[in-house]
């Protein structure tokens, strides 16, 4: 069966994701010191992050939906210096503002523009990233983030959910991702293709092999006419 159908990873497929959370966090710490500054009077930015972790620990099931959790533990921040509950919705409001701040890899926009012209491209993101505020939406057909879903990869509903949008099947669909779990087991379980990409030239661990690797998205194309 032919390809049709392209979805993509956004966080470090089509960018770099830890430069861009360290900015965000930095901005929401500088926020809150200009706001509401009991909490940075108590707690450095280190201590708020492992504030934070130590919340996600103790809460497992919910660490799949990250906007939730960082939205329920500001509550709790909020709750403990005794502001208004809207601080958490301003906080995150900040954290995502900073988070959508992007820098693509190179030959991203010139990959997406080509791909778009033959192909349907989809977004499936465990993350809280908008391709419609970084300005790459027109590219994409549908995008799937967790609360859509219900699930975060690698489960296979949010890859099934994606299809539902698609209008295409699991065979006439690729996904690209650079987790090898996420990404490419996620999706050849629930019976997608999946392209690894893999730019730093990581050996590949698993049983289960990618249908294609690649090291620059530009090669996609051409990886995709040997699939399926
Ligand atoms: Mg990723």
């Amino acid at each position: 069966m032919m390809i049709k159908c392209i979805t993509f990873d956004l966080d470090d497929t089509l960018w770099a994701c830890a430069p861009v959370l360290k900015v965000a966090e930095e901005k929401c710490y500088a926020w809150f010191k200009r706001y509401y500054p009991k909490i940075t009077a108590k707690y450095s930015e280190q201590q708020l992050f492992e504030n934070r972790q130590q919340y996600m620990h103790t809460h497992p099931e919910q660490v799949f939906n990250l906007t939730q959790i960082r939205l329920d533990w500001l509550a709790q921040i909020a709750d403990e210096f005794s502001y208004p509950p809207q601080m958490a919705q301003d906080a995150f409001h900040i954290f995502w503002l900073a988070r959508n701040q992007v820098t693509l890899f190179e030959g991203v926009l010139e990959s997406l523009e080509q791909l778009s012209a033959n192909f349907s491209l989809g977004v499936i993101s465990n993350g809280n990233a908008d391709v419609d505020h970084i300005g790459i939406g027109k590219y994409f057909d549908f995008s799937v983030n967790v609360i859509d879903a219900g699930f975060a990869k690698p489960s296979p509903e949010i890859f099934h959910h994606a299809l539902t949008l698609a209008n295409y099947c699991a065979q006439e669909t690729v996904h690209i991702g650079d987790n090898p779990e996420c990404d490419v087991l996620g999706a050849l379980n629930a019976g997608l293709h999946a392209i690894w990409y893999n730019p730093k030239q990581d050996i590949w661990l698993e049983d289960k092999k990618p249908s294609a690797i690649i090291q620059k998205l530009n090669e996609i194309e051409t990886k995709i006419n040997f699939i399926g």
